[in-house]
């Protein structure tokens, strides 16, 4: 099959009460991921403009609290990983250092601390800070698999940046995990990348970004040589993906392309705070070079709670249906963060 933007529109209807209950279709849109075939669903909130959320009390009594990323606690109460895997115990790349993680959910599963701050407000967290961060991260992800090739089989670098987004600490931070088989979800797009590639002949990513470069619908632009566009089916609030073309596995990215990826973040982090989106969660999908028709990409999501502080962007949708749902129609989004990308 094609590469094919699958969607259906419905108009619902019923008498509403503010229109003195006159008869009023509301339109809303079930769209299919073109790769995972993946529904998702676009509710109609669509000019919703979200609170200035400010995090001052949360951080002010974070710091207060333990810390266990701050320097020079840092050194004492995080674990150190066994010397056959990282000598020395722990990996620095800039200010950033990777420690295992003490509560962990894969075999291989660490953390990069991202800075020595305790907190890092989105405008300070520069393209330098991430970069190093994510390089940090592969350098991990490169010693477990030298040490265990067959445990340390597929890698991810994934980013809960403040409360909304499930992350436990204020201090910045990104979530590495490494096993012998992908994650549900990536290995959805590892899968259907294979089949794609069998059944056109041609790598889907290649065919995603010509095909939006030539629709100008979601095509953001280039950092490099990475491609950004606003993502067809959102999985949450202004899904945004990179693609980098050419590269499948952890060994085939360079400094380069990491600066490039976190030139991009930087943008797309600027308008998150620009339009009130106060947390986020990113994650770069790898895989192996056996895994044939897969591009490496990045995608990052905005997180929020349209009622602060005791509400929840989750519902009976994403935990009981697996059906993310989101609020901004893509196309329009892509009009709001393309000129940054120009
Ligand atoms: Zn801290």
């Amino acid at each position: 099959m094609p590469l094919e933007f699958r969607k259906i529109i419905n108009q619902t209807r019923f008498h509403h009460p503010l229109k003195d209950f006159a008869l009023t279709t509301v339109p809303n849109e079930i769209r299919f991921d073109p790769l995972t075939g993946q529904a998702v669903r676009i509710m109609s909130f669509r000019s919703m403009k979200l609170e200035r959320h400010d995090w001052t009390p949360f951080v002010e009594e974070s710091r207060r609290k333990f810390c266990p990323f701050c320097p020079p606690k840092m050194e004492k109460v995080t674990p150190r990983f066994p010397e056959d895997i990282v000598p020395g115990g722990r990996l620095q790349v800039g200010r950033a250092v990777v420690v295992p993680n003490l509560t962990p959910y894969e075999l291989y599963s660490a953390v990069t601390i991202m800075s020595p701050e305790h907190y890092l407000s989105m405008p300070a967290l520069t393209a330098e800070i991430i970069s190093d961060s994510v390089c940090a991260a592969l350098d991990f992800l490169k010693l477990a698999e030298a040490a265990d090739p067959g445990g340390a089989r597929y890698g991810s670098i994934n980013w809960n940046y403040m409360p909304y987004s499930g992350g436990s600490l204020i201090h910045p931070h990104l979530q590495i995990l490494s096993g012998p088989a992908p994650c549900r979800y990536d290995a959805g797009l590892i899968r259907c990348g294979r089949e794609y590639l069998l059944q056109n002949g041609r790598n889907y990513w290649s065919d995603l970004i010509n095909t939006e470069i030539k629709n100008n619908e979601r095509y953001l632009g280039q950092t490099g040589n990475t491609h950004w566009l606003v993502t067809f089916a959102p999985r949450a609030l202004c899904d945004v993906t990179a693609v980098m073309p050419e590269k499948t596995t952890i060994n085939d990215l360079t400094r380069r392309d990491i600066d490039d990826l976190a030139a991009g973040l930087r943008k797309v982090i600027e308008f998150y705070d620009e339009i009130n989106i106060a947390s986020f969660n990113a994650a770069l999908y790898l895989a192996r070079r056996e895994d044939e028709g897969f591009w490496v990409t990045a995608r990052i999501v905005g997180r929020y709670t349209i009622f602060p502080l005791v509400g929840s962007d989750y519902s009976h949708l994403q935990v009981m249906h697996d059906e993310p749902w989101t609020l901004h129609i893509p196309e329009e989004l892509t009009r709001q963060l393309k000129p940054r990308f120009n």
